[in-house]
């Protein structure tokens, strides 16, 4: 329920951040790699080497051929609704990548501490996100913007006009983004009653996120189950049109129809697999605009979620609020792989530097999934 309300209340407690941009990313990026022990036979990072002063850390090669990422994150997709579920999509690309069905949160099991971790490296007692409302713990590193050391920023700063873009219908995933890198933000909220598309939260007064009543509206579970699909099919519209024009290094794309499904109409239910259905599509979709634009054979998916769910809820530490799919597609990746090793939310933003040739950050406490990449 605390989930649930918070969700609700999403505009809350949300500050502008100051607009510092590539710079400030890039110095902050050299800062953090500067913390890092020097093995023997370290070479210099990117980033360091072009900007300022030299890394400290052994700078992995590259995986072959990987020229884009697009990060998938299914909000609230237990693992133990993949043998049931009609995923096609997600069928096909783990069964021509790697798969685990065993991948697990971190505590506790609600969406911003999860987010952040996947898009951080570290767990909430790091990145200081342990709810989804106003950080209750200061992060222990911070950047210029207030904020833990995201992939974005690490991204960045070694590449400096490399396109990244992040799309959501969930507003708090704003805060987790270090979103001054970004080339490209689309915040899909809900407006008079109309799906729209917005640069950020809040960038009406009156913008919420879809399934949220305006304030004496009375609506059906169904119908806010309903505009939440509505408002995760268009994140999908938004991020397969930038695909398509723009072809982004790094791309993150959140869907949150399902964890509305979970809590309106629960869990495990008839509602939740036509609602994980619809995510699947979606999920074909940016698949048809990785085709389209040419980046079909240069393009790592990687498709995660941040808990499962019980009854009606998560936050607690059940195997169905704990355990989770993480699925990786593409070059360098293994074929039809089904992953035993141990796999934490903590290993996303690892994995995607480790894809692309980048060191991590010291404050990262994630380990790139090394058994999905084909030797
Ligand atoms: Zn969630």
């Amino acid at each position: 329920m605390a989930e649930l309300l918070s969700r609700m209340n999403v505009c809350e407690g949300m500050s502008p951040l100051p607009l510092f941009r590539e710079f400030a990313a890039a110095f902050f990026a050299v800062s953090a790699l500067a913390l890092v022990h020097q093995p023997a036979d370290a070479v210099a990072a990117p980033a360091a080497s072009s900007t300022c002063c030299p890394a400290d850390v052994s700078t992995p090669a590259p995986v072959a051929g990987v020229r884009h990422v697009v990060l998938i994150g299914v909000d609230g997709f237990g693992a133990y609704a993949w043998e049931k579920a009609k995923i096609p999509n997600l069928r096909f690309l783990a069964a021509n990548g790697a798969l685990t069905l065993n991948a697990r949160t971190v505590l506790p099991t609600i969406s911003a501490p999860n987010w952040g971790t996947h898009l951080m490296g570290a767990g909430p007692e790091l990145h200081g996100w342990t709810s989804n409302g106003a950080r209750s713990l200061e992060p222990l590193v911070r950047n210029e913007r207030g904020l833990f050391p995201t992939v974005f920023s690490i991204v960045r700063a070694a590449h400096p006009k490399a396109k990244l873009a992040a799309f959501y219908d969930w507003g708090r995933i704003h805060n987790l983004l270090d979103t001054d890198v970004l080339s490209h933000e689309v915040y899909v909220g809900c407006l008079d009653g109309k799906i729209t598309r917005f640069k950020r939260p809040r960038e009406h007064p009156r913008a919420a996120n879809a399934g949220d009543s305006p304030r004496g509206v009375k609506r059906t579970d169904q119908e806010l189950v309903e505009e939440y699909e509505a408002s995760s099919k268009e994140v999908t519209a938004a991020a397969a049109e930038y695909i398509e024009k723009e072809k982004p290094l790094l791309s993150f794309i959140y869907l949150g129809a399902l964890d509305e499904t979970g809590h309106k109409l629960g869990h495990d239910t008839p509602a939740y697999y036509t609602t994980l259905a619809n995510v699947d599509a979606h999920v074909g979709r940016i698949l048809e605009a990785i085709k389209k634009a040419g980046m079909e054979k240069e393009t790592v998916i990687i498709v995660v979620s941040d808990h499962g769910g019980v009854g009606r809820g998560h936050g607690k530490n059940s195997k169905l609020e704990t355990q989770i799919p993480w699925l990786i597609w593409g070059p360098g990746i293994k074929r039809g792989v089904t992953m035993n090793s141990a796999v934490l939310n903590t290993d996303t933003s690892p994995t995607i530097v480790r894809l692309l040739g980048l060191p991590q950050p010291q404050p990262w406490r994630g380990k790139p999934v090394e058994e999905a990449i084909a030797k």
